[in-house]
């Protein structure tokens, strides 16, 4: 008889998104002729740069013929790929990593998720609230999230909370934690950290040995000069912390996949018995035994995104949805609204009014303005009372969206 991993069943069924189709359904059966704005989902809707196009559409042709033929490619990626990366994303914001600390994948969703294959089931967690669910649901499916309570919180993950009062910036836990989950520029705050507030976190890494996880996936929206893209810009970050990046967000590469994972050498976890293991060289074993590498054309379309074409049409993408957060918090904040992020990220976390919880005000925004928001409860228990806009839209329906906002509040 094989067995189910039961772990995974706890994983609730009604996933957040499948929740929201069915209440967007509901409504267009009760309003078939409504023009629904989705302002819900954190996918992109520009299409991928035009040198990121042709990079692959190369990389197929190098494919079809004998001596241009790429079979499996390096473990950690091409070379094509990770000096582009080395240089661009990091030597240049004075951080200097070696080739073989970057982990070439097919996406941030997948190693965010994955690296919990090389730390103990039973390692406690910390995740800023509200958050990014897959971190916590990848924590659920081998049981190191523990049990759930009425709330769904769970019993062993620390929530640490991320409220108006504190500016959507996280306090130290006053619980020691094994292992800690930051997003910066975040999903779904929208907020960022400063240089001063990232330090204190490596600090706090360093002296509670604890491992720091930092999905930097938002890094190419940040427009304040002094905020850090990456976490090893903070000194002593090399030891604590891993980091993961994304061109889903920078290039609009949801569909195509492709990623990375830094892991410095010197970034290492305990045996029970007290010996340190390289994490780097962990991660290469886990990696090896499950995984093939990101595909050659999607690597090729990736290191496009580096050359002085694909540098400026990156910029026009993420400027196009930066463009569209600047004009919907100028509408939303004439409401009254209390309305945060939108600056450094593509997405707004707005208040709902005093007395509607998420899904109330949800509902409320679907069946008035016709725009379908994120409820923030979706994002963790200190989301209630809140819901999530997306730039991610295209610029006449943002507005159209907002406007309608603004009439029906
Ligand atoms: C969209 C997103 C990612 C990117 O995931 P991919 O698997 O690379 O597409 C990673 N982290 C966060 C917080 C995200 O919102």
């Amino acid at each position: 008889m094989a067995l189910v991993n039961e772990h995974l069943m706890k994983l609730p069924d009604n996933y957040l998104f499948a929740d929201i189709a069915k209440k967007v359904n509901s409504f267009k059966v009760t309003h078939p002729k409504a023009d629904i704005i989705h302002l819900g989902i954190g996918d992109v809707t520009r299409p991928i740069p035009q040198a990121c196009a042709e990079a692959m559409k190369a990389a197929v042709d190098d494919l079809t013929h004998a001596d241009t033929f790429h079979g499996y490619g390096p473990e950690q990626g091409y070379s094509f790929l990770t000096d582009a990366i080395l240089k661009h994303d990091y030597a240049q914001r004075g951080v200097s990593l070696a080739a073989n600390e970057i982990f070439v994948g097919d996406g941030a969703k997948s190693d965010t998720g994955n690296i919990g294959d090389i730390l103990r089931h039973d390692n406690s967690i910390g995740v800023t609230d509200p958050i990014y669910p897959a971190y916590i649901d990848s924590n659920v499916s081998c049981g190191r999230a523990g049990t759930p309570d009425k709330d769904n919180r769970w019993s062993n993950v620390v929530y640490i909370p991320c409220l108006a009062e504190n500016d959507f910036t996280p306090e130290l836990p006053k619980q020691r934690v094994d292992i800690i989950y930051l997003c910066y520029p975040n999903n779904p705050t929208g907020s960022v950290l400063s240089k001063s507030e990232l330090k204190k976190w490596v600090n706090y890494a360093i002296d509670n040995d604890t491992l720091i996880l930092f999905d930097a996936a938002y890094e190419a929206y940040i427009r304040q000069p002094d905020i850090p893209h990456s976490i090893y810009e903070i000194k002593g970050a090399r030891k604590v912390a891993i980091e993961f990046r994304s061109f889903s967000k920078t290039a609009g590469f949801t569909g195509v996949r492709c990623g990375y994972t830094v892991i410095p050498q010197e970034v290492t976890a305990a045996t029970l018995s007290g010996k340190r293991i390289s994490l780097n060289r962990l991660w290469s074993k886990r990696q090896n035994s499950k995984f093939n590498g990101a595909s050659y054309i999607a690597q090729r379309g990736a290191a496009a995104i580096y050359t002085p074409e694909g540098k400026e049409q990156v910029k026009e993408m993420t400027g196009y949805y930066m463009r569209n957060a600047q004009l919907m918090k100028h509408w939303l904040d004439s409401t009254g609204l209390k309305v945060s992020g939108g600056e450094n990220a593509p997405y707004l976390w707005v208040k709902a009014p005093k007395g509607f919880s998420s899904w109330q005000f949800f509902e409320h925004l679907l069946y008035n303005a016709h725009v379908v928001s994120t409820p923030g409860i979706g994002f963790g228990p200190n989301g209630e009372g809140y819901v999530r806009l997306t730039a991610f839209g295209d610029r006449q329906e943002c507005e159209e969206g907002m406007k309608r906002i603004c009439q029906h509040l």
